[in-house]
């Protein structure tokens, strides 16, 4: 520890992310990466702006990615806000909306950079336990007394998801603080919250393009909403840096929000192939939740998760073990890959078990 650090950095108990080991080449089903190659158009279009001009600053305001977003959802170009991942978005909603002094709810099992932010920014976690099948219920957010509420839906690591209606039955009962709904995996089965963001001020709707969109490389997440919710992120940010995104992340995110179809195409394939696997799956004994993300989440009631997470990557494989957690410690947290990845997957688990 350095004389030099703050209570604030002593203190901080920052996010672990997973694996991302540079020694060989895994089957890497740790981090919920598509196994598939980027749009190539996104690709093309990249390629093209290397070749251009690398050597002036991006456009700041993000315009031709934010026009590509807002006609994909039938949004105003300023009901888009775009950050550097989803986690940069994620980050300026927290220190922007949710640092007023009151409590932020979430849920215990959810994605874990929430309290690592809350932390960060002074904000006092009001924790909200999921019911014994790993399912958010709605009648605990009714009576809060809070600066805001975090869904995430699909929830992570968990793949299960709320329906719309669910999710506005959180807006009714939550209207005079932001309802922030975190729709990483959406693409995979869900229905998305982006629909309500005109009849609910206080609605904003995070994505990303790293899952869906095979783009995690370039690192860019958006949030959806009112206009006046949206500018007021735009305002957080600029406090930052002014250009949250690249030349060559704007150009290759702006093709692939255009290729609708692509999106489709993958997303598709994810779907089939986690149905098929989650049968696998169960047939070896595996309690499988049922998932409307690009992973599963498993538990085997005879075999330990961390020996067989730990027999896997011996073998070149790499799931999600999260550590002797509570109720999520026996559960591995499983990437679909390719149809190939999940057999090979497949087989080593029918030998281990
Ligand atoms: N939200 C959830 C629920 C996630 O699982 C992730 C990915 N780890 C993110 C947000 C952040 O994604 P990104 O920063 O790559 O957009």
């Amino acid at each position: 520890m350095s004389r030099f650090w703050t209570d604030k950095i002593a203190n901080l108990d920052p996010y672990v992310p997973g694996e991302q080991p540079q020694d060989k080449k895994y089957i890497k089903l740790n981090t919920n990466e598509s196994p598939y190659a980027p749009s190539p158009k996104a690709v093309s279009a990249m390629q093209d702006m290397v070749g251009s001009d690398l050597r002036l600053y991006p456009d700041p305001n993000s315009s031709s990615l934010k026009k590509a977003l807002s006609k994909s959802y039938g949004l105003e170009e300023n009901q888009v806000f775009v950050g550097n991942g989803s986690d940069e978005v994620l980050a300026h909603a927290f220190m922007g909306y949710f640092s007023g002094g009151k409590p932020l709810a979430f849920a215990d099992i959810t994605y874990s950079f929430y309290k690592v932010y809350a932390q960060l920014y002074s904000i006092t976690p009001k924790i909200i336990p999921l019911t014994e099948s790993f399912d958010i219920d709605v009648q605990d957010y009714q009576d809060l007394d809070v600066s805001g509420v975090v869904v995430t839906n699909p929830n992570a690591p968990t793949g299960k998801a709320l329906s719309l209606d669910k999710i506005e039955s959180v807006l009714h009962a939550n209207p005079d603080v932001v309802v922030l709904v975190d729709e990483a995996y959406v693409d995979f089965g869900a229905g998305s919250a982006a629909s309500l963001v005109n009849q609910y001020p206080n609605l904003l709707v995070v994505q990303t393009l790293s899952k869906s969109r095979a783009l995690a490389g370039i690192r860019v997440g958006y949030a959806l909403g009112h206009k006046d919710l949206i500018e007021g992120l735009e305002r957080i940010k600029n406090s930052f840096n002014s250009y949250p995104i690249d030349r060559i992340a704007l150009a290759g995110a702006t093709a692939a929000v255009e290729d609708a179809e692509y999106l489709r195409e993958i997303s598709e394939k994810t779907i089939v192939t986690r149905q098929w696997a989650a049968i696998e799956l169960k047939a070896l004994g595996f309690q499988v939740l049922d998932s409307s993300t690009n992973f599963v989440f498993v538990t085997h009631p005879e075999k330990q998760a961390e020996s067989i997470y730990m027999a896997l990557k011996e073998q070149g494989i790499l799931v999600r073990y999260f550590g002797n957690k509570p109720r999520i410690g026996e559960y591995m947290r499983i990437t679909i890959g390719t149809d190939e990845e999940m057999n090979a997957l497949i087989d080593a688990l029918r030998a281990l078990i």
